[in-house]
């Protein structure tokens, strides 16, 4: 699994900060492990609802022509029809006669099997798709699939949508949930699972219309990704060859990402046509379509789709921000998440457990709390606090001194500069408001002073 991370992070390194600071756990760990199901833990949850809810803002609410939706995982089966699935999703895979292990042909290198070198059978399909049941009585439950993807609860949903908003063309679907599939070949940690959280949209334009709507949509994901910090140099667009087109797909292209393994998907952006609308129209026999009020025509939109994985973008923002810096302690670990995502914005740190100081301290822990996921810290020495905060990527520090209590004011130590200022209490809101928003470090509340009292780079 561990290739060396181009430059920085390999993917054993952040399998284990993600543990041991509670990013990430392995699923079911007392009892040995489920393979490639993981539990996100007290800041990987905040990361991963940081995320969602960047993600909403930007292809949302703040957006005049999208709405939401949060369609039920189990569906009826006949969906799984129409869409392609039943017959369709599946990997050729070839088994490998002496250890059985299953392999994707692009993880098998020599045409020999890459766990033990034995031979492989030739490719067979194997469907992606979880089967459950449903009923109380076995023998005549109905059997169902858990949703591979989201996608198909808003195309079976479009009519419902049409009607209840009266959305004109061009407008789109988002929606965020949990898809599931059997994957053959799961790892690299959180990038390919079974059970993934996936953050898609389904934009209906007008025929004719669609191929500048897929580059738009291309460019406005790829900046989604960079405005919330990814190096542009980590992300790169690999359009599909004719060979590798999803069943539905007219044209797609992925944006990829250099993680610890290589460049690989991050997100999947696919003219999808009209073929799923089409599909479920003549499989359900209910009509579909749009009216047109500029041509009086009745018409079937085309889709763009991008589809982006919340797991594997929580992976490439870790991956990313991580960065090592040699100290004079040895070594400094940052996070260098985007203020958005950091699961901690602010730590509250008195200067030692003095009884004088803890008051003060923790009456503005409570405060901030109000307002930010914050955190309060009085274990060890400010330095080793200080580098606890900057390895989980909190953005700011607010240390509680003796001086504190004479003139009323704190210092905030900024994590990527290490830089401090000092402000007046009654300020403090305002500033952490104002630097979290994105203000520059160096610009000073009323009262506020530039200040070198603590060592600590
Ligand atoms: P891959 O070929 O890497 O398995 P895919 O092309 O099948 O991915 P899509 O069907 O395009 O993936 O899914 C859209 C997005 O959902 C992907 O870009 C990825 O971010 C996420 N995703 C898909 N499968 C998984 C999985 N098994 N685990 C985690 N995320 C996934």
């Amino acid at each position: 699994m561990a290739k060396q991370a181009p430059g920085k992070v390999d993917m054993e390194k952040m399998v284990s900060l993600c543990k041991r600071r509670g990013f990430i756990f392995q699923s079911s760990e007392i009892y040995g492990g489920l393979a490639s199901c993981w539990d996100y833990g007290p800041l990987g949850v905040e990361l991963k609802r940081n995320i969602k809810e960047a993600w909403w803002r930007a292809v949302v609410q703040r957006r005049d022509d999208m709405v939401g939706l949060d369609a039920s995982i189990l569906m009826h089966p006949q969906t799984w029809v129409a869409s392609g699935h039943v017959e369709g999703f599946a990997d050729p895979l070839s088994e490998c006669k002496a250890c059985h292990l299953r392999w994707r042909p692009d993880d098998i290198k020599d045409g020999k099997c890459p766990a033990c070198s034995g031979e492989l059978t030739e490719p067979r399909l194997f469907n992606l798709m979880f089967k459950t049941s449903v009923g109380v009585v076995e023998e005549e439950a109905a059997e169902l699939y858990l949703r591979p993807e989201t996608a198909q609860g808003i195309f079976v949903n479009f009519d419902n949508v049409l009607t209840a908003t009266r959305n004109r063309l061009p407008f789109g679907i988002a929606q965020i949930g949990k898809a599931f599939r059997n994957e053959m070949t799961p790892g690299n940690f959180i990038f390919r699972t079974r059970e993934f959280e996936m953050m898609e949209i389904e934009y209906f334009v007008r025929p004719g219309t669609d191929e500048e709507w897929l580059q738009y949509w291309t460019e406005e994901r790829l900046n989604w990704y960079t405005g919330l910090g990814v190096k542009r140099e980590n992300l790169r667009l690999r359009q599909h060859g004719p060979d590798e087109l999803a069943h539905y797909a007219r044209k797609c292209y992925d944006i990829e990402y250099l993680f610890p393994m290589g460049w690989s998907e991050l997100e999947g952006i696919a003219n999808r046509g009209d073929f799923d609308l089409m599909q479920h129209a003549s499989s359900s026999g209910k009509k579909l379509t749009y009216f047109d009020e500029e041509s009086g025509e009745h018409l079937i939109p085309y889709v763009i789709e991008p589809s982006a994985g919340v797991d594997r973008s929580a992976l490439a923002f870790l991956v990313d921000s991580y960065e090592e810096e040699p100290d004079k302690e040895g070594l400094r670990v940052v996070l260098h998440l985007n203020p958005t995502l950091a699961p901690i914005k602010v730590a509250v740190l008195p200067l030692s457990r003095n009884e004088s100081l803890l008051p003060l301290a923790k009456d503005i822990y409570a405060q901030l709390r109000q307002r930010w996921m914050a955190q309060y810290d009085d274990a060890q020495s400010i330095g080793r606090r200080y580098r606890r905060q900057d390895e989980i990527g909190t953005v700011l520090c607010v240390t509680i001194d003796f001086q504190s209590l004479e003139d009323q004011a704190v210092t905030i130590r900024e994590r990527d500069s290490m830089r401090q200022i000092r402000v007046p209490i009654e300020e403090l809101k305002r500033t952490l408001e104002a630097k979290l928003g994105g203000e520059p470090f160096d610009v000073l509340p009323p009262g506020g002073t530039k200040w070198l009292g603590f060592t600590d780079s």
